[in-house]
């Protein structure tokens, strides 16, 4: 069985462990056939922007600008290094803003031909008073700013309707379909909130856009891949391409539970996996 992880972190974000080489040296071992390193976009371009990003410490969240130069040249390094042993791709995670595509493209759209797979997430809310980032524990405390819970998701759901609907946001994979579970802070109305992510998953197959089955959850207090099984269903009904992502910010996360998920994701009904080479789209069976 062909064994791919498409989401991975490495120490140039400040909060993951290891070096881009750990992570592909402990994909060799554990004889997964590719990594896709894909980590966080800067979002110091946002700076002169209307985005408020010095509301949060998004120094410890992504590499700088003037690394990405870095970044490229290290993994085209890497992969012909390990051309032999594994297949490696070139990928961003990028944090969607509402308006803010334009001032992205500046930076972005010069490298973007070197990419292969582009993962689109959401991880800041605008709340009441302030931007935050709702899956940092230190803005837990923001989340009572909402009257209810339900209306985070709600909040978090129209961003990513958002995200896929823009013109100007240019995206492959999306991320951590319904993050906000993380801290296990469940909706009050679970059909209000199902509803909008249906409504979401709508946008995602009229986009041709594929979803990442994120078992980074399974390690999280939610104890949950994203998306939760119940809307994976959903997604398997409308057709939506799905792939495996880890969310490793430590090289021991690689492929975490991958062998009980695609279990579970074959029993759904899927039997094969979406897989990414320069933007362009194929399939691997998986049984
Ligand atoms: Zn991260
Ligand atoms: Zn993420």
């Amino acid at each position: 069985m062909v064994f791919e992880d498409w989401h991975t972190h490495n120490e140039l974000c400040r909060h993951a462990v290891g070096t881009i080489e750990d992570y592909i040296k402990r994909a060799i071992e554990m004889n997964m056939d590719l990594i896709g390193i894909s980590d966080h976009f800067p979002y110091e371009y946002l700076k002169n922007g209307s985005v408020l990003i010095d509301q949060v410490p998004y120094q410890e969240y992504a590499m700088k600008l003037n690394e990405i130069g870095a970044y490229f040249s290290t993994i085209q390094k890497l992969k012909s290094k390990y051309s032999d042993k594994i297949q490696i791709r070139i990928a961003f995670e990028i944090d969607y803003f509402r308006s803010q595509e334009e001032a992205l493209n500046k930076y972005f759209k010069n490298r973007i031909e070197e990419l292969d797979y582009i993962l689109g997430s959401v991880h800041m809310l605008h709340g009441k008073s302030r931007l935050f980032a709702f899956d940092d524990w230190r803005f837990l405390g923001m989340y009572k700013e909402y009257e209810s819970i339900d209306n985070l998701y709600l909040e978090y759901y129209h961003k990513l309707q958002s995200m896929i609907s823009s013109k100007d946001f240019d995206f492959d994979i999306l991320g951590h379909f319904d993050l906000p579970k993380k801290y296990n802070k469940r909706a009050r109305d679970k059909d209000h909130v199902l509803n909008e992510a249906i409504k979401t998953l709508e946008l995602v197959k009229k986009n041709n856009l594929t979803i990442e089955i994120n078992t980074g959850g399974l390690r999280k207090e939610v104890e949950e891949q994203y998306p939760s099984f119940e809307i994976v269903e959903r997604m398997y009904e409308l057709d939506i391409p799905i792939l495996l992502g880890s969310d490793a910010h430590h090289p021991n996360d690689l492929g975490y539970k991958f062998d009980i998920t695609i279990k579970r994701l074959r029993k759904i009904g899927y039997n094969q996996l979406a897989h990414f080479n320069e933007r362009k789209r194929t399939f691997i069976e998986i049984y």
